[in-house]
């Protein structure tokens, strides 16, 4: 029975991992499930508060806080302590299109800014989605659902990621017909070839990209918008566009040494080990390979994070990862009261494993790069590096590696493959106020649109432009049919 001061009285708890140790000998997710008496205990803890905080999805600063796709929180969280959850799962769905990756990989703003979370300890918001979208997907509730009628418009969306899969969803569910193209040869953007397997398995990945199909989307892969078909063509056979194309453009590091033989862009690491795991089950070795090299990751944040993480599944003899900046604080600082989502210093899965495979943390702090070294084959042997610091440097560092990832963020969309967009600052211009780009039509959403960023905005996004394209596609059909005067 729930009572009013659950979230106090119950302790917060989180679903149990597979060992670090074990888990590192596999690609597959490390997390176990919830045993249901647990989660409703969980799901009790929540206040289901007047004005829920978690539900509100705002930039605070540049701090994500509460959920930006307004997931109903509270109300899957009572119908989730109630056991009701296939209506939990309804309640999900209205907001959410794709909860099977966002309860996998979301940072949870949510929880940053839940109520609970002032007194006690956040209600574990995210494992509690993962559970309701699991069972749904086990118990058969999720369904294709076929639109029954089309209203005739078509609309081509450039790029599969979670900004183009949830637009073409909405769009379709909307009656419009979608097609949905794609420049590599596997759909899901990100999601597929970035975020590594052990955080989202590829072939859940692949189960939705089935059920949309099943849905009437359609998905043409291994198509360039820009190279093989021009953006006027695609304006000459659909009615709207909406370019979902990502912000793939790394920043690069010049230095003396870049060109050395060894030293690749995180992105190029992470996608030739997903697809080569996918290719080839993960037998052999994949074109990079982390085997028996000592590795440094340049870059401190999460793609960094989940290179690490590769690397140890690879069979790496070390790994070290270099941040420009300082370890988080582990409480809440005062510069990010509540409801703010705090930054906060966690031993997120790859840490832990490094921790557990070689006994210590990979994170340094405050590094930064000054050349890179090299051997008379012009392959990498190591780098020197000075500290982020005001003070004078009285020497340089020297670190060894055959093996280094660079990882230091997006500057934004590639302008060579920006499907003819206007691009300013690395990101696609829309009108102020709307996802309509400068040519009539042609819409823009995801981290094209707002720089490199997360799911949950990626799906946010494509929603809203969705929202936005029926609208223009409604307005259009409407002054078409006008009698002229
Ligand atoms: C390594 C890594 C790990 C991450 N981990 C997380 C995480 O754990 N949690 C989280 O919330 N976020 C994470 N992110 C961020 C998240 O993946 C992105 O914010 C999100 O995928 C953006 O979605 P999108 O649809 O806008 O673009 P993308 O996912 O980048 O998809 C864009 C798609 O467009 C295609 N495309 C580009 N140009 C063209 C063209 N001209 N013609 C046809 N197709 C084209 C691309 O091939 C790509 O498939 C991570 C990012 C990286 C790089
Ligand atoms: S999508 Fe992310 S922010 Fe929203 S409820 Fe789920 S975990 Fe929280």
């Amino acid at each position: 029975m729930r009572g009013t001061t659950d979230f106090i009285d119950q302790k917060r708890e989180k679903p149990k991992e597979i060992d670090a140790l074990e888990r590192i000998a596999t690609w597959k997710e490390y997390q176990k499930p919830f045993p249901e008496e647990k989660l409703k205990i969980q799901a009790s803890r929540c206040m289901e508060c007047g004005t829920p905080f978690c539900q509100m999805g705002e930039l605070i600063g540049r701090q994500t806080s509460g959920c930006p796709l307004y997931n109903l929180i509270p109300e899957w969280n009572t119908l989730a302590a109630q056991g009701k959850w296939e209506e939990a799962y309804y309640r999900l769905l209205l907001t959410n299109n794709f909860p099977e990756f966002t309860s996998r990989a979301c940072p949870a703003p949510c929880e940053g800014s839940c109520t609970a979370g002032l007194v006690s300890e956040p209600v574990t918001i995210k494992s509690i989605e993962k559970a309701i979208i699991d069972r749904a997907y086990k118990e058969g509730w999720v369904k294709p659902r076929i639109p029954l009628k089309r209203n005739g418009l078509k609309v081509a969306v450039v790029g599969s990621g979670p900004a183009g899969m949830a637009a073409a969803d909405d769009l379709n569910q909307a009656g419009y017909d979608v097609t949905v193209f794609e420049k590599e040869d596997r759909f899901g953007g990100l999601l597929m070839y970035g975020i590594p397997n052990m955080k989202i398995e590829k072939q859940y990945v692949q189960r939705r990209i089935d059920l949309l199909q099943a849905e009437g989307i359609e998905f043409i892969a291994n198509t360039e918008i820009g190279k093989d078909i021009t953006l006027e063509e695609l304006q000459e056979t659909y009615d709207a566009v909406l370019l979902c194309i990502g912000a793939e453009k790394q920043r690069e590091i010049d230095i003396p040494g870049r060109g050395l033989k060894g030293i690749y862009p995180a992105m190029e690491y992470l996608k030739t080990s997903t697809k080569h795991l996918l290719d080839n089950g993960g037998n052999g070795e994949p074109r990079i390979t982390a085997k028996g090299k000592k590795v440094i990751v340049i870059g401190g944040g999460d793609t960094g994070a989940d290179c690490v993480a590769t690397a140890i599944r690879q069979g790496c003899k070390s790994v070290v990862q270099f941040g420009k900046h300082g370890e988080l604080p582990k409480e809440r600082p005062e510069h990010e009261p509540w409801p703010v989502n705090p930054s906060l210093f966690t031993l997120d899965y790859a840490y832990e494993e490094t921790f557990k495979a070689f006994g210590e943390d990979p994170r340094k702090y405050y590094i930064q790069t000054t050349e890179f070294l090299g051997n008379e084959d012009d392959e990498v042997t190591g780098l020197l590096t000075v500290p982020f610091t005001d003070e004078p440097v009285a020497e340089k560092q020297l670190w060894k590696a055959d093996l280094v990832l660079i990882a230091i963020g997006f500057e934004g969309v590639d302008p060579t493959k920006a499907a003819g967009a206007e691009l300013q600052n690395g990101r696609i211009q829309t009108r102020p106020g709307s996802f309509q780009t400068n040519r009539e039509g042609v819409f823009a959403a995801g981290d094209a649109k707002r720089g490199a960023s997360l799911i949950v905005w990626a799906m946010q996004e494509g929603k809203k432009a969705a929202k936005e394209i029926e609208l223009y596609l409604a307005q259009k059909t409407a002054a078409a049919q006008l009698p002229s005067v």
